[in-house]
């Protein structure tokens, strides 16, 4: 192996001790879950495909002969329908032209992103815990990841302003956001929105904020875009894409807004990842944007609901946890299920799909390796709630009654 496959495969948590690459706990939960017939609410995809009428778009759009390489930064359509999502529901003025790039979902974009603005030499700043793909990117590039801590209180995890200060500094090149945020759940405040936005002038610093989830929000949160602050649109690319907002994950259509010569980098790298992707789904996603409020809003209404229940399962069963504001996920604290046997929220992981059929992912897969967040959220797990309200039912029938001592028997 390379060396520097291996400071990536080390920086998304990969390595084992013996210098093999081990599978991401994802995928070792999952083959668990698979292998012990369990409901699996380790990984957030939704168990329900997105609107119809979405779909047949793209069904006609190949019948119609959209099969060949679409533009490298996307159809017209596409570009011209992001720049009036923003416009609409940010008040940030857009040009379709030189400002939006269409991507192969919103992992490309932060891609393409990272390796376009940061190198060795610089660091990037993100929050902890972290979507893992940023650390993989992150390493891809060759710069320092530097990290500020997100703290579980009652009204949910926020951003310590110390913490914050303390990450940003001259080599600070750029600071990628996630809000709402995942895995935490948390959509960040307009205060918390504003210290970064202090801290990103101050260091002259370009943001990256991560907004996949920017539609997906509850009980009264709403999520905020930072590149509508003042003086804020010039140095932030914001990312989203169609996956969550429309239940249609493995179509991969993303993108990236932000100023022309930032999106003109953008482009330069991103034409050497992929060149261009998703001919048949750019113009449904075009339709989906300018016409699909309703069906946003249903599956807005319908994930609310589910989260309470989910919520409410949890805590019957006796997790402590912190309600999410938005995402796919809450995130609980197994505390009062662990032992010696199983110690932590990795071990915990590990036993409940043997002990009850349900599987979760730990947090600190979210964190870096022996990091003060790991330590500090070592017992906590995350549950999607992205399933149909029967298997969310049955998930929570068979975590009712969960003891520590039944949970060590399957260690
Ligand atoms: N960012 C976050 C925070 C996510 O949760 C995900 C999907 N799990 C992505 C990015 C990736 O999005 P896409 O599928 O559009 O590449």
């Amino acid at each position: 192996m390379t060396e520097r496959w291996q400071s990536v495969a080390a920086a998304a948590g990969l390595m084992s001790p013996d210098g093999s690459t081990r599978p991401t706990i994802f995928g070792e939960m999952t083959a668990l879950a698979n292998a012990t017939n369990s409901v699996n609410l380790g990984q957030g995809f939704p168990d329900a495909d997105g609107p119809e009428w979405v779909r047949r778009v793209a069904a006609e759009a190949i019948l119609d002969g959209a099969n060949q390489y679409p533009p490298g930064r996307g159809i017209p359509e596409l570009r011209g329908a992001i720049a009036r999502h923003q416009e609409r529901n940010y008040r940030v003025a857009v040009d379709p032209e030189s400002e939006v790039l269409v991507t192969v979902g919103a992992t490309e974009a932060l891609a393409a992103a990272l390796l376009a603005f940061a190198g060795p030499g610089d660091e990037v700043v993100t929050l902890e815990p972290y979507y893992d793909a940023y650390a993989a990117a992150i390493a891809l590039s060759g710069a320092t990841h530097v990290t500020v801590a997100l703290r579980p209180e009652a009204g949910g995890f926020t951003v310590d302003r110390a913490a914050l200060e303390a990450a940003v500094g001259e080599r600070t090149r750029v600071i990628l956001l996630n809000t709402p945020h995942n895995p935490t759940g948390t959509v960040l405040s307009a205060a918390e929105l504003d210290l970064v936005a202090a801290a990103a002038q101050q260091c002259d610093a370009i943001v990256l904020t991560d907004e996949v989830y920017e539609h997906l929000t509850f009980d009264g949160h709403q999520h905020r875009s930072i590149a509508a602050l003042p003086g804020m649109a010039e140095r932030t690319i914001t990312i989203s894409s169609s996956g969550k907002t429309f239940s249609l994950t493995g179509w991969k259509i993303g993108w990236a807004v932000g100023p022309a010569m930032l999106i003109e980098a953008m482009t330069a790298v991103k034409q050497f990842l992929t060149y261009a992707g998703g001919a048949p789904f750019q113009p449904a996603i075009a339709r989906a944007l300018d016409e699909g409020e309703a069906d946003i809003a249903a599956l807005r209404d319908s994930l609310a609901d589910r989260k309470e229940l989910l919520v409410a399962g949890l805590r019957g069963a006796g997790f402590g946890l912190v309600v999410p504001g938005g995402t796919y996920f809450v995130c609980a604290d197994a505390a009062p299920f662990l032992s010696d046997a199983v110690p932590d929220g990795a071990a915990f992981a590990r036993a409940l799909p043997r002990a009850v059929g349900v599987a979760c992912v730990p947090v600190s897969a979210f964190c870096r390796e022996g990091s003060p967040t790991a330590d500090a959220l070592s017992s906590w797990v995350r549950f999607t709630f992205v399933k149909d309200d029967a298997t969310i039912r049955t998930a929570i029938t068979r975590l009712a009654g969960l003891t520590a001592e039944h949970l060590a028997e399957h260690a």
